[in-house]
């Protein structure tokens, strides 16, 4: 399903070089929710934002449902993004728009006509538990609110892989765990892929069949979550 080959990304500042993604090579399967843990800097969110290209990569191949990521023009990118959704930790939502028109928003971009805009976004709504908050505004919600309007919006146009920054780490434990669930649930309902980072343990014990702890940009050891964290 994803198939990443020697990816590498360095940043130039005035004086030095980082390099934050060292030559990585992966693969993901299909339907799998495959989960990057490790410390802070260790370059996983730089990892996660190549694989839609918010960041260039400065090496490297990705491909996503048979599709070269790395070789696509930019209307060519803006097409393969519908089938990758990203949420973020701060959940970047349009705080002068309601939670409806904020998950409407990608289907407007992708021009979808009006009436299965709105068919769509009362189905996104309802499989997200926002039912009675469609006219709230990002201000009047709760963090999990906010989140399950991210996870709306990320699933608009069908994606076939969603990608998640650090997705729990500004909420709280109990909050954490319905988000997980719902992500869960989602997966099992959909079919979709689910790439996430996080530096919590336990987020990866609670959802992910497949781990990969990173550090200074390498992925040092990765299988299935039980054998990675049980048998050292
Ligand atoms: P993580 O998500 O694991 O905390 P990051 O991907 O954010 O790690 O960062 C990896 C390394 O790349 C760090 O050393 C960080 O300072 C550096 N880095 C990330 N983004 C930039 C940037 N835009 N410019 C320069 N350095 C960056
Ligand atoms: P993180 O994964 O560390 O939470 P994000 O991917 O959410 O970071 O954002 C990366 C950077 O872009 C951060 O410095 C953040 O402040 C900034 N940023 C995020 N969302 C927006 C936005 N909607 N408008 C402007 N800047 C943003």
């Amino acid at each position: 399903m994803i198939s990443i080959e020697g990816l590498s990304k360095q940043f130039r500042t005035d004086n030095k070089t980082i390099t934050a993604v060292d030559q990585l090579t992966l693969d993901i399967k299909e339907g799998e929710i495959f989960g990057v843990i490790g410390y802070s800097g260790a370059g996983k969110s730089t990892f996660i934002r190549l694989l839609n290209r918010l960041e260039e990569p400065s090496g490297g191949r990705i491909t996503i449902d048979n599709q070269e990521i790395t070789k696509l023009k930019a209307n060519q990118l803006r097409l393969a993004r519908q089938e990758i959704g990203m949420i973020f930790q701060h959940f970047n939502l349009l705080w002068s728009r309601t939670v409806k028109d904020n998950i409407i928003f990608p289907l407007e971009i992708a021009g979808v006509p009006k009436a299965e805009r709105e068919k769509r976004v009362k189905e996104l709504i309802d499989l997200v538990g926002l039912t009675e908050r469609e006219n709230a505004y990002p201000s009047q919600l709760s963090g999990g609110q906010k989140q399950r309007v991210g996870i709306a919006r990320a699933l608009a146009n069908n994606p076939k892989v969603l990608l998640c920054d650090e997705a729990t780490s500004a909420l709280d434990p109990e909050t954490t765990n319905s988000i997980l669930d719902l992500l869960v649930s989602i997966n099992e309902k959909l079919g979709l892929t689910i790439i996430l980072i996080t530096h919590e343990m336990h987020v990866i014990r609670k959802i992910c069949n497949q781990v990969a702890v990173m550090e200074e940009g390498k992925i040092v050891e990765q299988g299935d979550v039980l054998d990675v964290f049980l048998h050292p």
